[in-house]
C-alpha cells in the first residue's frame, strides 16, 4: 500500500514556508491562521466576526468549527480572552456566525 503525501506539505524549490499560528480559544490548540476565525473588540467594544482578518482592535481566534465556538462562548472563554463582556445583540450574532459553520459530522 502506497504511503499518502499529503499535497499541503509540497514545498517549492526547497524553501520551508513559515506559517503564521494563532491559538484557538476554543480548544486551546494552536493552528494555522488561515484555518482560524478572527474575532475582534473594536474601538467601541462590540465583538464581532472578522472574516476579513484586518479589522481594528484586539484579536482572538477560533477555528472554523462549531464545537471550539461553543466553548468560546458557553465558557466565556471569548470574552476572557478579548477582556469585554459581550452584549446580548453581540453574543447573538457569534452564535448565528457559528451556527452557519460547517459541523465536523457533516464533513465526515
Ligand atoms: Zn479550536
Amino acid at each position: 500500500m502506497p504511503m499518502r503525501t499529503p499535497s499541503a506539505t509540497t514545498r517549492i524549490h526547497g524553501t520551508p514556508r513559515r506559517v503564521p499560528e494563532r491559538t484557538c480559544v476554543g480548544c486551546g490548540t494552536t493552528g494555522a491562521k488561515r484555518s482560524l476565525v478572527r474575532i475582534v473588540r473594536g474601538p467601541d467594544g462590540s465583538v464581532q466576526a472578522d472574516e476579513t482578518g484586518k479589522k481594528p482592535g484586539r484579536g482572538a481566534y477560533l477555528h472554523s468549527d462549531a464545537y471550539c465556538w461553543s466553548q468560546a462562548l458557553t465558557k466565556k472563554r471569548l470574552e476572557h480572552s478579548l477582556k469585554v463582556s459581550l452584549s446580548p445583540s453581540d453574543l447573538a450574532a457569534l452564535e448565528a456566525f457559528a451556527e452557519a459553520l460547517p459541523s465536523p459530522e457533516a464533513v465526515q
